[in-house]
């Protein structure tokens, strides 16, 4: 007999999986914004814009080479698996791209290869 999920139980899955890595990424974008939920740069704090930065760039390359599945909060569990290692930023999405934009125009911060 196949196994058949109720809708109802398909909506509790639904939103636990949703509060689950809402609950990662607010757990990360605090631990990286110095202990506030907020871009380190400039205060942004709305949760839909900010990410995780690598500080020192070359992001595609470092997901490639410890194969960590690009999107979703996979990224925010391996740092939490991890231990909180250093050399990340929670930065708004402007300021990212301010970054790269400076990285492209001065090459003081390797840029991303993707
Ligand atoms: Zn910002």
């Amino acid at each position: 007999m196949p196994y058949k999920i109720s809708s109802e139980k398909r909506a509790y899955n639904k939103l636990y999986h949703n509060n689950r890595n809402n609950n990662t990424r607010i757990d990360i974008l605090t631990h990286y914004g110095n202990g506030i939920l907020a871009c380190v740069a400039c205060g942004e704090n709305q949760l839909p814009c900010l990410s995780i930065d690598h500080i020192k760039g070359k992001g595609t390359q470092h997901r490639h080479q410890t194969g960590i599945p690009k999107g979703g909060v996979n990224f925010y569990r391996w740092l939490q698996k991890q231990g909180y290692p250093e050399g990340y930023q929670t930065l708004c999405m402007n300021c990212q791209y301010i970054k790269r934009d400076l990285a492209k125009e001065y090459g003081n911060i390797p840029k991303e290869d993707n």
